[in-house]
């Protein structure tokens, strides 16, 4: 009954204990354990790894639920130093219309705003997007970033995503910034895959900070 009745009431609930108020309490929130791990040469900071409320909350992002961006936004914040620029790594706009918003680019501005950065929204993703398919098409998908027009590429950014799995997109987005100039700082993501679930490709491996 009270499951029931409780969207009624509440329209926002923890996804975790159902508290409402909030997409996810700070106590659930308070679960998660934030890791460095090394791609490559990049650096990557997640606020914790995919699983339990982080994947339930992520996958209620892809379904359109606003309820989480906050949340989230609030778990990037601490891994972003303060005043820095912040770079979604985009949807394709297909999906991000189908979601009624682009995930990584709601969470930068987000996380910019907690962090007195800045959200500079100048990636693109084109083509078929990756959900659905194999992990040797996700990978294929490489090379699909282009530099949305007329917008300056900052000096020095920092990647923002939600989730991190094969570290391609990563891996992409982090090349196409820089050859356009940028320094790329790293990346913070809410989640990562643990190592060995979905392993890098091309010899990189997760590498624990
Ligand atoms: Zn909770």
């Amino acid at each position: 009954m009270w499951t029931a009745i409780r969207p009624w009431l509440f329209p926002v609930w923890c996804i975790g204990c159902g508290e409402p108020g909030t997409g996810l309490c700070a106590g659930c929130a308070g679960s998660a354990r934030s890791r460095g791990l090394t791609l490559d040469d990049l650096t990557v900071r997640a606020a914790g790894e995919y699983g339990g409320v982080l994947r339930d909350a992520i996958l209620a992002l892809k379904r359109g639920e606003r309820a989480y961006l906050d949340p989230l936004a609030a778990l990037l914040a601490p891994l972003v130093p303060p005043g820095t620029s912040l770079v979604p790594v985009t949807t394709t706009r297909r999906r991000a219309a189908a979601r009624g918003f682009d995930q990584a680019r709601e969470l930068a501005r987000r996380a910019a705003v907690l962090r007195a950065g800045v959200a500079v929204d100048v990636l693109e993703k084109r083509g078929a997007a990756q959900r659905g398919l194999g992990r040797g098409d996700r990978l294929d998908a490489r090379g699909r970033f282009f530099l949305r027009p007329g917008v300056a590429v900052p000096p020095r950014a920092l990647l923002l995503d939600d989730v991190l799995t094969t570290g391609a997109t990563l891996r992409d987005a982090a090349r196409v910034l820089a050859a356009a100039g940028c320094c790329v700082l790293g990346a913070a993501v809410v989640a990562h895959t643990p190592p060995g679930r979905e392993t890098p490709r091309s010899g990189g491996r997760f590498v624990e900070a």
